[in-house]
Protein backbone atom coordinates (compact mmCIF):
# COMPACT_ATOMS: atom_id res chain seq x y z
CA UNK A 1 0.00 0.00 0.00
CA UNK A 2 2.84 2.49 0.83
CA UNK A 3 3.94 2.01 -3.06
CA UNK A 4 0.49 3.60 -3.95
CA UNK A 5 1.26 6.82 -1.61
CA UNK A 6 2.78 10.10 -4.16
CA UNK A 7 3.77 11.96 -1.16
CA UNK A 8 3.11 11.55 2.56
CA UNK A 9 1.39 14.93 3.98
CA UNK A 10 1.64 14.51 7.77
CA UNK A 11 3.44 11.38 9.55
CA UNK A 12 1.75 9.66 12.14
CA UNK A 13 3.70 11.45 14.73
CA UNK A 14 2.91 14.66 13.46
CA UNK A 15 -0.99 13.46 13.64
CA UNK A 16 -0.59 12.27 17.07
CA UNK A 17 0.95 15.55 17.86
CA UNK A 18 -1.87 17.58 16.39
CA UNK A 19 -4.42 15.56 17.83
CA UNK A 20 -3.00 16.02 21.24
CA UNK A 21 -3.48 19.67 20.79
CA UNK A 22 -6.94 19.57 19.94
CA UNK A 23 -7.71 17.46 22.34
CA UNK A 24 -6.28 19.97 25.13
CA UNK A 25 -8.29 22.77 23.11
CA UNK A 26 -11.60 21.04 23.77
CA UNK A 27 -10.99 20.06 26.86
CA UNK A 28 -10.35 23.50 28.45
CA UNK A 29 -13.22 25.05 26.28
CA UNK A 30 -15.62 22.40 27.49
CA UNK A 31 -14.28 22.66 31.10
CA UNK A 32 -14.79 26.11 31.26
CA UNK A 33 -18.19 25.74 29.54
CA UNK A 34 -18.62 23.12 32.96
CA UNK A 35 -21.17 20.87 30.30
CA UNK A 36 -23.42 19.34 32.22
CA UNK A 37 -24.34 16.69 31.02
CA UNK A 38 -21.56 15.09 29.06
CA UNK A 39 -20.79 16.39 25.37
CA UNK A 40 -21.99 13.74 23.01
CA UNK A 41 -19.14 13.24 20.20
CA UNK A 42 -20.68 12.26 17.07
CA UNK A 43 -18.12 11.04 14.40
CA UNK A 44 -18.75 10.60 10.70
CA UNK A 45 -18.39 6.92 9.65
CA UNK A 46 -16.59 5.79 8.38
CA UNK A 47 -13.92 7.79 8.03
CA UNK A 48 -13.63 9.70 10.91
CA UNK A 49 -13.19 6.48 13.12
CA UNK A 50 -9.23 6.68 14.07
CA UNK A 51 -9.53 10.24 14.50
CA UNK A 52 -12.40 9.95 17.03
CA UNK A 53 -10.64 7.26 18.88
CA UNK A 54 -7.26 9.05 19.20
CA UNK A 55 -9.32 12.18 20.00
CA UNK A 56 -11.50 10.83 22.89
CA UNK A 57 -8.86 9.20 24.52
CA UNK A 58 -7.09 12.12 25.04
CA UNK A 59 -9.76 14.17 25.87
CA UNK A 60 -9.83 14.69 29.64
CA UNK A 61 -13.55 14.70 30.45
CA UNK A 62 -16.77 12.78 30.39
CA UNK A 63 -18.07 12.07 27.28
CA UNK A 64 -20.29 10.42 25.14
CA UNK A 65 -19.18 8.86 21.78
CA UNK A 66 -21.75 8.22 18.69
CA UNK A 67 -21.47 7.50 15.13
CA UNK A 68 -23.31 8.92 11.95
CA UNK A 69 -23.08 7.85 8.46
CA UNK A 70 -24.04 10.09 6.02
CA UNK A 71 -23.43 9.41 1.87
CA UNK A 72 -22.71 11.17 -1.39
CA UNK A 73 -19.37 9.76 -2.63
CA UNK A 74 -19.73 6.55 -3.41
CA UNK A 75 -16.24 5.61 -4.42
CA UNK A 76 -14.81 8.46 -6.25
CA UNK A 77 -13.31 11.46 -5.34
CA UNK A 78 -16.02 14.02 -6.01
CA UNK A 79 -18.92 14.74 -4.16
CA UNK A 80 -21.93 13.73 -6.06
CA UNK A 81 -23.83 16.58 -4.54
CA UNK A 82 -26.55 16.04 -1.70
CA UNK A 83 -25.75 13.79 1.70
CA UNK A 84 -28.19 11.98 3.29
CA UNK A 85 -28.08 10.28 6.52
CA UNK A 86 -27.64 6.59 6.04
CA UNK A 87 -27.08 5.11 9.74
CA UNK A 88 -28.61 7.69 12.43
CA UNK A 89 -27.63 8.32 15.82
CA UNK A 90 -28.40 5.87 19.14
CA UNK A 91 -27.87 8.44 21.88
CA UNK A 92 -30.88 11.18 22.07
CA UNK A 93 -28.91 14.30 21.91
CA UNK A 94 -31.91 16.85 22.87
CA UNK A 95 -30.29 19.79 25.35
CA UNK A 96 -26.73 17.95 24.60
CA UNK A 97 -23.42 19.48 23.59
CA UNK A 98 -22.93 17.41 19.86
CA UNK A 99 -19.13 17.34 18.42
CA UNK A 100 -19.17 16.41 15.03
CA UNK A 101 -16.20 14.50 14.49
CA UNK A 102 -15.08 14.58 10.44
CA UNK A 103 -12.50 13.27 8.61
CA UNK A 104 -12.07 16.27 6.04
CA UNK A 105 -14.12 19.28 5.24
CA UNK A 106 -14.19 19.34 1.62
CA UNK A 107 -17.48 20.73 -0.32
CA UNK A 108 -19.17 21.47 3.46
CA UNK A 109 -22.06 19.34 1.85
CA UNK A 110 -21.88 16.30 4.63
CA UNK A 111 -21.28 18.73 7.48
CA UNK A 112 -24.33 20.93 6.52
CA UNK A 113 -26.63 17.82 6.31
CA UNK A 114 -25.44 16.41 9.86
CA UNK A 115 -25.59 20.08 11.47
CA UNK A 116 -28.97 20.72 10.15
CA UNK A 117 -29.86 16.70 11.49
CA UNK A 118 -28.36 17.37 14.81
CA UNK A 119 -29.94 20.55 14.72
CA UNK A 120 -33.70 18.99 14.23
CA UNK A 121 -32.58 16.48 17.09
CA UNK A 122 -32.66 19.29 19.84
CA UNK A 123 -28.89 20.06 20.38
CA UNK A 124 -28.34 22.52 22.02
CA UNK A 125 -24.43 23.66 20.27
CA UNK A 126 -23.12 21.84 17.43
CA UNK A 127 -19.07 21.92 17.73
CA UNK A 128 -17.40 20.47 14.24
CA UNK A 129 -13.90 19.08 14.69
CA UNK A 130 -12.40 17.93 11.36
CA UNK A 131 -9.08 16.80 11.26
CA UNK A 132 -8.53 18.14 7.21
CA UNK A 133 -9.74 21.06 6.05
CA UNK A 134 -9.92 22.39 2.33
CA UNK A 135 -11.34 25.51 2.30
CA UNK A 136 -10.69 25.90 -1.58
CA UNK A 137 -13.01 23.25 -2.12
CA UNK A 138 -15.78 25.07 0.00
CA UNK A 139 -19.17 25.27 -1.90
CA UNK A 140 -21.58 25.37 1.25
CA UNK A 141 -20.32 27.10 4.28
CA UNK A 142 -21.94 25.36 7.22
CA UNK A 143 -23.58 26.90 10.38
CA UNK A 144 -22.60 26.34 13.66
CA UNK A 145 -25.14 26.02 16.50
CA UNK A 146 -25.26 27.69 19.55
CA UNK A 147 -22.22 28.36 21.02
CA UNK A 148 -20.39 25.83 18.91
CA UNK A 149 -16.57 26.32 17.69
CA UNK A 150 -14.62 24.83 14.67
CA UNK A 151 -11.79 22.75 15.60
CA UNK A 152 -9.92 21.68 12.87
CA UNK A 153 -6.54 19.73 12.81
CA UNK A 154 -4.79 20.90 9.52
CA UNK A 155 -5.39 23.05 6.53
CA UNK A 156 -5.32 20.19 3.37
CA UNK A 157 -4.12 21.34 0.12
CA UNK A 158 -6.42 20.20 -3.12
CA UNK A 159 -5.14 16.98 -3.12
CA UNK A 160 -7.00 13.45 -3.20
CA UNK A 161 -5.58 12.24 0.33
CA UNK A 162 -5.79 8.59 1.80
CA UNK A 163 -4.85 7.28 5.06
CA UNK A 164 -5.50 8.01 9.00
CA UNK A 165 -9.42 6.64 8.22
CA UNK A 166 -9.75 8.21 4.40
CA UNK A 167 -10.49 5.46 1.70
CA UNK A 168 -10.36 5.49 -1.52
CA UNK A 169 -13.40 2.96 -2.98
CA UNK A 170 -12.68 1.83 1.20
CA UNK A 171 -9.07 1.09 0.65
CA UNK A 172 -6.06 2.60 2.41
CA UNK A 173 -8.08 3.85 5.46
CA UNK A 174 -5.73 1.82 7.58
CA UNK A 175 -3.14 3.98 6.88
CA UNK A 176 -0.91 5.30 9.96
CA UNK A 177 -0.20 8.57 8.08
CA UNK A 178 -1.72 11.10 5.39
CA UNK A 179 -0.86 10.90 1.82
CA UNK A 180 -1.58 11.61 -1.59
CA UNK A 181 -2.66 8.69 -4.00
CA UNK A 182 -0.87 8.42 -6.88
CA UNK A 183 -3.40 9.40 -10.28
CA UNK A 184 -2.69 5.39 -11.40
CA UNK A 185 -4.56 4.65 -8.60
CA UNK A 186 -7.46 6.19 -9.39
CA UNK A 187 -9.18 5.61 -12.06
P1 LIG B 1 -17.94 17.18 1.56
O1 LIG B 1 -19.36 16.80 1.79
O2 LIG B 1 -17.42 18.24 2.51
O3 LIG B 1 -17.67 17.54 0.12
O4 LIG B 1 -17.07 15.89 1.73
C1 LIG B 1 -16.90 15.33 2.92
C2 LIG B 1 -16.49 13.87 2.79
O5 LIG B 1 -15.89 13.55 1.52
C3 LIG B 1 -15.41 13.59 3.79
O6 LIG B 1 -15.97 13.28 5.02
C4 LIG B 1 -14.67 12.45 3.14
O7 LIG B 1 -15.32 11.25 3.48
C5 LIG B 1 -14.79 12.72 1.67
N1 LIG B 1 -13.59 13.41 1.16
C6 LIG B 1 -13.43 14.71 0.85
N2 LIG B 1 -12.18 14.99 0.42
C7 LIG B 1 -11.52 13.81 0.49
C8 LIG B 1 -10.16 13.43 0.20
O8 LIG B 1 -9.28 14.20 -0.20
N3 LIG B 1 -9.87 12.13 0.41
C9 LIG B 1 -10.78 11.22 0.86
N4 LIG B 1 -10.37 9.97 1.03
N5 LIG B 1 -12.05 11.54 1.14
C10 LIG B 1 -12.41 12.83 0.96
MG1 LIG C 1 -16.09 11.82 6.25
MG1 LIG D 1 -14.85 8.02 1.33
Amino acid sequence: MDSHIEEVLWTQDQISARVSELAAEITSDFRAAAAAPPPVFVAVATGAFLFVADLVRKVELPLVVDFVRSDSYGSGTESSGAPAVSLDLKVDVRGRHVVLVEDIVDTGNTLSCLIGHLKSKGASSISVCAFLDKPVRRKVHFQLVGDGKFYRGFECPDYFVVGYGMDYAELYRSLPYIGVLKPEYYT
